[in-house]
């Protein structure tokens, strides 16, 4: 068979490696003029870096595998992890079940209280029972007040802005799953990153497919799904050169956010609301290049809403600065509605809103440290997951035959990430060569 691929990110490479090694003619088609996506890379003083912060947790076993498949896998480094949170004007330490007894900002009882429901919400398995409330109304209900208050409702609120009240309690569940899967049992967490970063797996995937007779084509967005007879059966390629295709395939799979999908094809109504139930937050990243640290950790969560971002992470504190030509690395990120204010803000323009509350972390900051600044956009970073999910999920297979869809909203009730990505790109691949 012949099989066309929209999207190269996490997704769409790992369903095409598995599409050319089960013998299949394949194409992939990018829109922009690299792999990886969201988790794609920008040359930072010699080395390749995220233009979004990214790590992996240690149950994240799908992309894990495919790494050693790839032969890739030594590259991985797991490192201690070290995270803050910042509130009434304080950064605390927030890495371990000691650090949580210390978090002076909240009463001692509540202090036990927050762990006892973190560690309850670790042991339950059944998800299921979570899903018509919101995560804002369970943490609510179960942690109590003050510690919403002080410390989720800032963090919901930086990640999903007005929306943050529509968010289903199984993305929490998922998150905290996530976190305690990452740590020993003394409760110190560990966080995976590939030394070469997040490039090596998409160029090693390139590469492969390659050499197995499939095609990748960067600057090739596709303006449209072929369909005949309410089968698929080819792309309308868009080339660098201006020119455009029409392009054969017997199988279609796209993994273009739900709100691109319905200008590439023409859909029943149904399949189209069920699109539209979930709504994404965009995200703006900065990243500095900076002459000093500015703080000591990794991830600095930010539960202040005087503070005009949700999150510091420090790169520097993960990885050697040597790998960045010396530079300390710092992004500063914010899940935003696009459009908005900060989304469609410049460079100058958001670094003069950011700049000035950079001294809250660390007092002898000066603007003069800063040598570099980049800015990235994303428009589908995170969706927003609502209530009773599981029985809204856009089918994979999609109502026009030959036609699949893979993309960050169909990842449930795990939250999105490349692992995740990975896991689905491959498991569509092979129902989509069982015949659907
Ligand atoms: C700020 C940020 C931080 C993150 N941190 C982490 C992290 O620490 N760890 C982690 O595992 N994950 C993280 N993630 C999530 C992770 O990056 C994504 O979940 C994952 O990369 C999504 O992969 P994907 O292939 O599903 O989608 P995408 O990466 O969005 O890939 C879709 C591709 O389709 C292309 N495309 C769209 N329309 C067309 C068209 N018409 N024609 C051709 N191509 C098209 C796009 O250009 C894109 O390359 C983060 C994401 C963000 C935004």
């Amino acid at each position: 068979m012949r099989i066309g691929v929209i999207g190269a990110g996490a997704a769409g490479l790992a369903a095409a490696y598995d599409f050319a090694s089960a013998g299949h003619g394949v194409a992939v088609y990018e829109a922009a003029p690299f792999v990886g996506g969201q988790a794609s890379t920008i040359e930072v003083g010699g080395g390749r870096l995220e233009r979004g912060y990214h790590h992996l947790f240690t149950n994240d076993f799908a992309i894990l595998d495919l790494m050693d498949d790839l032969g890739t896998g030594a590259s991985m480094r797991w490192i201690p992890s070290s995270v803050g949170i910042y509130t009434d004007q304080k950064v605390y330490r927030w890495s371990t079940p000691i650090d949580l007894l210390r978090f002076g900002a909240l009463s001692l009882r509540d202090r036990v209280r927050m762990g006892m429901v973190a560690k309850r919400l670790q042991r339950m398995k059944d998800w299921r029972a979570l899903e018509d409330i919101t995560a804002a109304e369970w943490i609510r209900e179960n942690a109590g007040a003050s510690i919403y208050q002080k410390v989720w409702e800032p963090l919901l609120r930086g990640k999903f802005g007005d929306r943050f009240e529509n968010v289903a309690m199984p993305w929490f569940w998922s998150k905290i799953q996530t976190r305690f899967a990452s740590r020993d049992r003394l409760g110190r967490e560990k966080l995976g990153y590939p030394v070469n970063s997040f490039d090596e797996v998409f160029d090693t995937l390139v590469e492969r497919i390659r050499s197995m007779g499939g095609e990748v084509h960067l600057e090739s967005p596709v303006a449209r799904v072929l369909v005949e007879n309410g089968t698929a059966n080819g792309l309308r390629v868009k080339h660098p050169d201006g020119t455009e295709t029409g392009e054969s395939f017997d199988l279609v799979l796209s993994t273009v956010p739900s709100f691109a999908f319905p200008d590439l094809v023409d859909l029943p109504e149904a399949y189209r609301k069920k699109l539209n139930a979930v709504e994404y937050m965009g995200a703006v990243v900065m990243i500095l290049e900076m002459t000093h640290p500015l703080t000591s950790v990794y991830w600095m969560n930010i539960a202040d809403h005087e503070v005009p971002f949700l999150g510091l992470i420090e790169h520097t504190n993960l990885m050697p600065k040597e790998m960045y030509g010396g530079s300390n690395v710092l992004y500063l990120t914010n899940y935003v509605e696009r459009p908005s204010e900060l989304f469609s803000m410049s460079s100058e323009q958001l670094l003069d809103v950011y700049a000035p509350h950079l001294s809250r972390f660390n007092s002898e900051f000066d603007r003069s440290w800063i040598t570099r600044v980049h800015h990235n956009r994303v428009s589908a970073a995170q969706p927003v997951i609502p209530m009773n999910y599981s029985q809204h999920i856009p089918e994979h297979q999609t109502p026009v035959s030959n036609l699949f869809l893979a993309n960050t909203t169909q990842i449930y009730p795990e939250d999105r990430g490349t692992n995740y990505s990975v896991r689905m790109g491959r498991e569509v691949a092979a129902a989509m060569l069982r015949g659907g």
